[in-house]
């Protein structure tokens, strides 16, 4: 059975809406070396929106109008920002089938008879689908400003470009600057491009970044950092945080984030403020002292 004092942490950690699955992950937390925080929905809101479209044929909204039919079945936040990017713009959206999504790559659908794919540079690549040189200048704009560039494609052929851009939470650089102060490094890992992902580190003071990073590789990096004798947490909010979460000695889910992250963590953050961690830190600390 649990002693008292980790009985009393739990409730007291319960009041400040930082939830506990079991209480031995306050003794594993208050022997925490590293935490790797992932990047969308964790360290930014996780709420991007569409802030340019380059249209190779025809009107912007043209392809706006296919790319967001083909994001139809997504619940990846891009899918949702060109989703509302098209209704914004009015636009009548048209039904979509077959649908497939690649993680940390993108999608594809059947739309009007063509095979509609919106994904990263990565996504084209992999299937030899050429990124058309007039994009160049829109993409190296974009991401030099931290935003993320994808790219639609019709019938295999490249029809365009899409800018998202999406910002840190209001906490999140006190919660980076809490948990250096109390001796703990600070990792970056999303699988987001290098350009969103410095960006975010660089206005929350976080100097290791891993980005363009599949689920499975997040899940290594945290094994890989254990097999280096360290105590590791893991912060995040997808599906694809899902097995670093469980890899994690600590995972620690946003309140706010998908069924599998909530399912992996250990805790969950209910406001979904990473300042709820440097909190938690320091109650396990002196709960575990405490005890022994
Ligand atoms: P993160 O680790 O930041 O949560 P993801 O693994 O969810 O990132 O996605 C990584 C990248 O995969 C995105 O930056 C985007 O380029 C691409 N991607 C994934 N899903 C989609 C989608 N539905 N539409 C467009 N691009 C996508
Ligand atoms: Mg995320």
């Amino acid at each position: 059975a649990a002693p008292i004092s980790l009985v009393l942490a739990t409730g007291k950690l319960a009041r400040r809406g930082i939830v506990l699955k079991e209480a031995s992950a306050l003794e594993r937390l208050a022997q925490l070396n590293l935490i790797v925080l992932d990047k969308t929905g964790t360290l930014t809101e996780g709420k991007p929106a569409v802030t340019g479209v380059s249209a190779l044929n025809g009107a912007p909204n043209g392809l706006l109008r296919l790319a967001a039919a083909a994001e139809e079945r997504s619940q990846h936040p891009f899918a949702e920002a060109i989703r509302e990017s098209a209704r914004r713009a009015g636009l009548v959206v048209p039904a979509s089938a077959s649908h497939a999504a690649y993680p940390g790559k993108g999608i594809e659908a059947l739309v009007e008879g063509k095979a509609v794919a919106v994904g990263n540079a990565g996504f084209a690549a992999e299937r030899s689908w050429p990124i058309h040189r007039s994009l160049q200048g829109f993409a190296e704009r974009k991401e030099e400003a931290g935003e993320t560039v994808v790219y639609a494609f019709v019938d295999g052929v490249c029809a365009g470009a899409f800018a998202l851009a999406d910002s840190v939470k209001r906490t999140s650089k006190e919660a980076v600057e809490d948990l250096k102060r109390e001796g703990i490094r600070v990792l970056l890992a999303t699988g987001d491009h290098p350009s969103a992902a410095k960006k975010a580190a660089g206005l929350t003071g976080i100097r290791d970044v891993h980005a363009s990073m599949l689920p499975d590789q997040k899940a290594a990096l945290i094994r890989r950092l254990q097999g280096d004798g360290l105590v590791v947490a893991m912060a995040g909010d997808g599906w694809n945080d899902a097995p670093a979460l469980a890899a994690a000695d600590v995972g620690i889910a946003m309140g706010g984030g998908t069924e599998a992250a909530l399912d992996a963590g250990d805790m969950t953050l209910l406001r979904s403020r990473l300042t709820g961690i440097s909190e938690a830190l320091q109650i396990s600390r002196l709960t575990v002292r405490n005890i022994r």
